[in-house]
């Protein structure tokens, strides 16, 4: 009897392709994570792999390469690509990483019985990998910062870039900024930095005039590696400071690690300066585990709704918690729009879109500050469907349902001026006024702090 492996977090997609699976007389194996779903594929040699593009620990993406770097451990295995959003880079990522198919979830009874009769091709033109990320090793803790940097019991949030996509400096966006995405965090003894867009350069000059000879220890998280997110870091001071210890973590990209993705940019014709010349004490670590620590901060991540490998942060600090969702659409009205078979009325992905939007409200449940991409107001969003990014009306609503505390609107559309900006902030409040509901709502700003306090 041939053996089907599946690797995916979600039960109810595992266990639906199971029972359909053995009516069609396969053997089924089952994984709920990359690393797991590795080992059993290595040991059992299945004839078919489907593999979640976003497995935990190991992405459809990383099994693929690796698995076809090594043909002789799996000869004919078929592998099959499960997408949740329907990217076509995401399709053809898969594709070159050496996947036989890939497929937009949920997969259908009928669905799953046409790829079982047609799956005879060849990969193509593929980029293997013999590696796998490093296994985590624990970097040696920063010490931390003294008390007048980040005084204690309070997490203090800071601003540095809010805009989406590409930096749009001007007259019309003086009050909410052009830079692209960077929020300094301070916490817990901690300098945490979420991702270096354009907002990088001025945090960079304000820390060196903070610290001055001071020498300086940062964490930076870098969510992906699209150019509004790593475009600041050749220009970020403390990265030229001999005396500075920066840890940059991050997840591997779609296409290529993160040191390649952060260090080509640097490259000549690009850059003058080299990744290798920055005079800094860098340690660039990619991430595998969903959770891990900065100091006594304890860090959750989530995949999110975009192309690529995108990823969700939330810090949980002492005086409260932060989650930056800087690049994420909503599943569910994503599916609705963009999915043909979801106007045609299909409960399996009605039921699948909420299963999907609950393990981010999950994600975000009770934060007490929610920085979250609202790109678009919900006129805009019909004509930008399976772009990557939210509306203000549905990330209002996935606060509202998490018991979020405030709400930070972000990832600002660069063709929104301020006035734009100030009247999509005015109709979410409304919103919330109209519900009845408390949630404070604002859109990031430049330069605006927020600090909350720990409870006595
Ligand atoms: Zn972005
Ligand atoms: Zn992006």
């Amino acid at each position: 009897m041939k053996s089907a492996l599946l690797i995916d977090e979600d039960r109810v997609t595992r266990h639906a392709l199971a029972q359909w699976l053995r009516e069609a007389g396969w053997n089924v194996l089952e994984a709920d994570e990359g690393a797991t779903g590795l080992a059993l594929a290595l040991e059992k040699k299945p004839a078919l792999i489907l593999c979640d593009l976003l497995a935990p620990l190991y992405t459809g993406f990383q099994l693929c390469r690796f698995l076809r770097a090594k043909p002789e451990k799996l000869p004919g295995t078929q592998i099959v690509v499960t997408a949740s959003g329907g990217y076509g880079v995401d399709r053809q990522t898969a594709f070159q990483a050496g996947a036989d198919e890939c497929m937009v979830k949920p997969i259908l009874q009928s669905d799953l019985l046409r790829l079982l009769k047609s799956l005879q091709g060849t990969p193509g033109d593929t980029q293997t990998t013999d590696r796998l990320a490093a296994p985590e090793r624990d970097d040696p803790d920063f010490p931390p910062l003294s008390r007048e940097a980040v005084p204690e019991g309070e997490t203090l949030v800071r601003f540095w870039g809010v805009r989406g996509s590409i930096a749009t400096p001007g007259a019309s966006t003086l009050l909410f900024g052009g830079n692209t995405a960077c929020v300094e965090v301070r916490a817990d003894g901690q300098l945490v930095v979420l991702d270096a867009g354009t907002g990088i350069r001025p945090l960079g000059l304000r820390l060196a005039g903070e610290f001055k000879g001071v020498p300086l220890c940062l964490t930076l998280l870098i969510s992906h590696t699209h150019w509004d997110h790593i475009q600041g870091l050749p220009f970020f001071a403390a990265a030229y400071n001999p005396k500075n210890r920066l840890r940059i973590l991050g997840y591997e990209g779609a296409r290529a690690g993160l040191l390649s993705a952060l260090s080509s940019q640097m490259e000549s014709p690009y850059f003058p300066v080299g990744w290798q010349q920055l005079p800094s004490h860098i340690v660039l670590r990619e991430l595998q585990q969903p959770q891990f620590q900065i100091g006594p901060i304890k860090v959750d991540t989530v995949y999110l709704n975009h192309p690529g490998i995108c990823v969700g942060y939330r810090l949980n600090t002492s005086a409260g918690s932060v989650a930056y969702l800087p690049d994420n659409e909503p599943f569910q009205r994503y599916k609705y729009n963009a999915d043909p078979k979801a106007q045609h009325g299909s409960t399996e992905i009605l039921a699948f879109a909420r299963r999907m939007d609950q393990k981010l409200i999950d994600f975000i449940h009770g934060a007490d500050i929610l920085i979250i991409d609202s790109q678009y107001d919900a006129e805009e969003y019909q004509t930008r469907v399976g772009w990557g990014h939210g509306c203000v009306d549905d990330v209002v609503a996935l606060a509202l349902r998490a018991n979020v505390k405030r709400l930070c609107l972000f990832h600002h559309d660069p063709t929104h001026d301020d006035l734009k900006l100030s009247s999509m902030v005015e109709w979410a409040r409304q919103f919330v006024a109209a519900l009845g509901e408390t949630l404070t709502v604002d859109a990031a700003c430049e330069g605006q702090e927020i600090v909350l306090r720990a409870a006595r």
